[in-house]
């Protein structure tokens, strides 16, 4: 896999879940990398410092990535703090399941903001330094709902769509340059995102969270296996690579078969 050593990224949403995989694994490979996210501060802290014993600079931003202004600081101050953003993995995300006619308009506008808003702004943000140095990686965390639909995730769905569009249109204005952009899709990863949704499950249709569990995940994906955070992180690693220098505006699905029925 590749080295990330002399390289710093800024990876959206990295407390918790997929984000704080790749932010682990990036770490690991010798990047400096820039946490946002919430989360109690002790526990982001020893994160923070648990990701720093690898050798390279690890900080943490709290930009709020609903807001634009806040986008464009956590971009900026990162490049203060490491002297470049050569990584920008837009992660960030939320869910609200409704159906449509229900679907609360602010819950709308939130996701909308968070899971495709954020990423034209920091995209927009890191973009300027990377073609300036002639090298960049752009690694935008879609999902298989960036590429099929299911019931009750309008939002989610359309954001997620609109994510995988944006990707493409980035990577063509970058072609001819040495910065890339592409989506990763997952299927279900295990994630507290994920287990919000098992434990509704559970409770709606009367089985145990083992059961709403299996369920949940059978139903969708042919392996009838999770996706683990760490399994995104070694594709967004490669992604960053000399190796992917030529994949470019690709979606790319990690997805147990979810996509391929
Ligand atoms: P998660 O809930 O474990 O983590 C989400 C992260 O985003 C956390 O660090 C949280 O603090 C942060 N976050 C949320 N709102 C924020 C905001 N306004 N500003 C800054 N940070 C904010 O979720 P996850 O499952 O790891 O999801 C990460 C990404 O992966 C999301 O974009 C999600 O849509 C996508 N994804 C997840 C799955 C899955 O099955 N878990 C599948 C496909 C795609």
């Amino acid at each position: 896999m590749p080295e990330l050593h002399g390289r710093s990224a800024v990876v959206t949403g990295s407390t918790s879940g997929i984000g704080l995989g790749i932010a682990a694994r990036f770490a690991a490979a010798g990047a400096n990398v820039m946490l946002n996210g919430f989360g109690d501060p002790g526990e982001i802290e020893r994160i923070r410092r648990d990701l720093a014993t690898h050798g390279s600079k690890v900080g943490y931003h709290g930009a709020d990535m609903a807001r634009p202004g806040e986008i464009v600081a956590l971009v900026a101050d990162a490049a203060r703090e490491f002297g470049a953003v050569d990584i920008l993995v837009n992660n960030a995300g939320i869910q609200h399941v409704a159906p449509v006619q229900d679907f609360p308009p602010e819950q709308w506008e939130r996701v909308i903001a968070i899971n495709l808003s954020a990423a034209f702004y920091a995209t927009r943000a890191a973009l300027p330094g990377m073609l300036a140095r002639n090298w960049g990686r752009i690694v935008n965390i879609a999902s298989v709902h960036g590429l099929v639909a299911s019931v009750q995730k309008s939002a989610y769905i359309a954001a997620k769509h609109g994510l995988v569009g944006f990707t493409k249109a980035v990577a063509l204005e970058t072609a001819e340059t040495g910065v890339t952009c592409n989506a990763v899709c997952p299927g279900w990863v295990l994630t507290p995102l994920v287990d919000r949704q098992i434990r509704a499950r559970a409770e709606t249709e009367g089985k145990t969270y083992e059961q709403a569990r299996l369920a949940l995940v059978s139903e969708k994906q042919p392996s009838k296996e999770f996706v683990t955070p760490a399994q995104i992180a070694e594709l967004a690693l490669f992604l960053c690579g000399d190796g992917a220098a030529q994949i470019r505006g690709q979606a790319i699905a990690a997805d147990g078969g979810w996509t391929a029925q």
